[in-house]
């Protein structure tokens, strides 16, 4: 019997495509036909240097970033993140206004406050963030606005950027290398890897030179943008695995046809995906339609229904990880670049077919 074809639709770590997930197999036993491991290899042997060189270099290509930025490959996760960005950044005679769009923003602005005057600019969480905040003030001692361009749980996504008084500092986890982006309107861009480039362990920063050593703080090295910046991600042992499966990843998303291809593969599975939600009775978005995000789209009943009968209905269908967040409930079908249309079109099948049983 033929082994049933699964479609992951997990919110994170995602579905990678299954070719990368092939070749990072062959290179944990032989790395480019050098005979070991690339688990084996030295990060500061030429195969390895220079495989994180084109890393670096893919994400510069495909990101169209500018000469005075640097791409840093750190760990710790986005969450670190929400610390080191205040530690390294805000100095006590300025603000960082933050948008509160969602769990992971919250994280970050709870981090913030440990290190400095945090404004919290607009919040959707009265409404179990369904919306993204349009019009707020920001402060005029700001030195940044932190958005988070993508939220994972509630699935909102930013479509147009605020123009920040300071410069953008953005929290792109969810869509990053999902969609064009001007680097440019941002100071810092971070992302973990795990939802839409690879696995858990390395973390991508993007960050304008000019921002690097100025927090006047005393920072262990390991938390230092400068030192990180200064030894090119090579400080002490970068996740050359991780990094390796984001190479891979670029690579794919190389042959596919880039950032402006995947672009218009992604808009095309989200309207398919939400057109039947829309049309479906039986069920319905929670969320604003005009911030509705292409990456993660949760839905619920929309009069109530057994909500376990559902999931493993779709489960027998090969469809798996459907479950909503714990804090919205219902469903969660995350479409990020690795899920193929034939993914969706599997899905929207299955909740035409159910609401028909
Ligand atoms: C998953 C996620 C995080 C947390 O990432 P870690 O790498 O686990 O720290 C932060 N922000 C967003 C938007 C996420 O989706």
């Amino acid at each position: 019997m033929e082994k049933q074809k699964i479609y992951n639709f997990s919110a994170g770590p995602a579905v990678l495509p299954e070719v990368v997930l092939k070749e990072a197999a062959e290179a944990v036993v032989n790395y480019d036909n050098h005979s070991m491991s690339i688990l084996e290899m030295s990060h500061r042997s030429a195969p390895i240097v220079d495989m994180i060189t084109e890393t670096r270099q893919l994400i510069h290509q495909f990101l169209n970033v500018p000469d005075n930025y640097r791409i840093l490959f750190l760990q710790g996760g986005a969450s670190l993140q929400f610390s080191m960005i205040p530690m390294n950044i805000l100095t006590d005679d300025v603000t960082a206004d933050y948008t509160d769009t969602g769990a992971w923003s919250a994280k970050a602005i709870k981090e913030a406050r440990i290190y400095g005057k945090v404004n919290v600019v607009c919040s959707s969480k009265e409404t179990v963030y369904n919306h993204i905040p349009k019009d707020f003030e920001q402060s005029s001692d700001q030195v940044y606005l932190h958005i988070t361009t993508n939220n994972t749980i509630y699935g909102t996504q930013w479509f147009e950027f605020p123009d920040a008084n300071g410069f953008l500092v953005s929290d792109m986890s969810s869509d990053i290398f999902s969609r064009p982006i001007d680097v440019s309107k941002f100071g810092i861009i971070y992302a973990g890897a795990q939802k839409n480039m690879g696995p858990a362990g390395v973390t991508i920063v993007i960050l304008r030179e000019d921002l690097i050593g100025k927090s006047g703080r005393d920072l262990p090295a390991m938390l230092d943008f400068a030192i990180h910046s200064e030894k090119d991600s090579m400080f002490n042992t970068p996740p050359v695995f991780a990094i390796y499966v984001v190479n891979r990843t670029l690579h794919w998303l190389n042959h596919l046809g880039g950032i402006e291809e995947i672009f218009e593969q992604n808009k095309a599975k989200a309207k398919l995906l939400y057109g039947e939600i829309e049309r479906n009775p039986i069920f319905k978005s929670p969320v604003a339609k005009e911030d509705r995000s292409l990456m993660n789209v949760p839905f619920i009943f929309a009069n109530g229904g057994d909500e376990k009968d559902f999931l493993n209905y779709c489960a027998k269908r090969g469809l798996v990880t459907l479950k909503g967040h714990r804090s919205v409930g219902g469903f969660r079908a995350s479409i990020y670049n690795a899920m193929p249309k034939e993914g969706v079109k599997n899905l929207v099948d299955a909740i035409q077919n159910y609401s028909q049983s």
